[in-house]
């Protein structure tokens, strides 16, 4: 049995409140793990947490809790969004082949530093600063969440995250599509798309910008 939460702006608020909690995570490990190179250990956690959070709640994790896209929305979120992304940067074979490209590389380094720990967590802080750097540098041409969409571990809850907790235009919808222009995952949250259900990252932009309130998630029961 399914039933629709009532969500209000407070819900996007609350996410913004998320954000400006966790940003400062990511500075911390990508500098301060040269310094410190355990910290890097905190990047294998945000790459399983994720895929695991997808299976029941889609990508909310990325939405909410991922340091990274906290960066992303509360440091870059202002930055406009110049040119609309290409349709093969969301495609299966783009995000396939980053997956396998960013995986290999990561493969190939641990196996060389293993069975060191330091070096193996050197490994991870490096894969994290140079994804962070390319990573704004899409946001600068696209928009801040632009890495959002051929990030690996994202790439993975998106297979996994299929109508988990979905987006749904409930009623109303008027197609002004206020929602759209605000979406930073570049989604259409008014279409009912393959797209918003496997990439939406729940942060509830789109549901607090509708001004006739036709958008919701849709919860399981309790
Ligand atoms: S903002 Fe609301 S009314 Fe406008 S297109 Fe989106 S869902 Fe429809
Ligand atoms: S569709 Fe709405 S809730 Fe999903 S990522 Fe876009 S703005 Fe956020």
């Amino acid at each position: 049995m399914k039933r629709m939460k009532q969500q209000t702006g407070t819900l996007y608020n609350r996410r913004l409140q998320w954000a400006a909690a966790l940003w400062w995570i990511l500075p911390i490990v990508a500098i301060g793990g040269w310094f410190i190179p355990q910290l890097g250990w905190w990047v294998p956690v945000c790459m399983l947490a994720p895929i695991t959070i997808a299976a029941f709640h889609g990508r909310k994790w990325c939405g909410w809790y991922c340091p990274r896209g906290a960066f992303f929305d509360y440091i870059l979120g202002s930055m406009p969004k110049r040119h609309t992304p290409p349709a093969w940067m969301r495609g299966r074979a783009f995000r396939t082949g980053v997956l396998i490209l960013l995986m290999g590389l990561m493969t190939a380094q641990l196996t060389i530093a293993w069975p060191d720990p330091l070096a193996m967590a050197r490994v991870f802080v490096l894969l994290l600063g140079v994804t962070t750097l390319v990573g704004i540098g899409l946001a600068w041409v696209f928009g801040a969440r632009a890495w959002c969409t051929v990030c690996p571990a994202g790439t993975l809850a998106h297979w996994v995250a299929r109508d988990r907790r979905p987006l749904r235009v409930v009623e109303n919808c008027r197609d002004c599509r206020a929602c759209e222009k605000v979406c930073a995952m570049r989604l259409s949250p008014h279409r009912d798309s393959d797209a918003v259900k496997r990439d939406c990252v729940k942060c509830a932009r789109c549901i607090d910008r509708c001004p006739v309130n036709a958008l919701a998630f849709e919860e399981a029961a309790a």
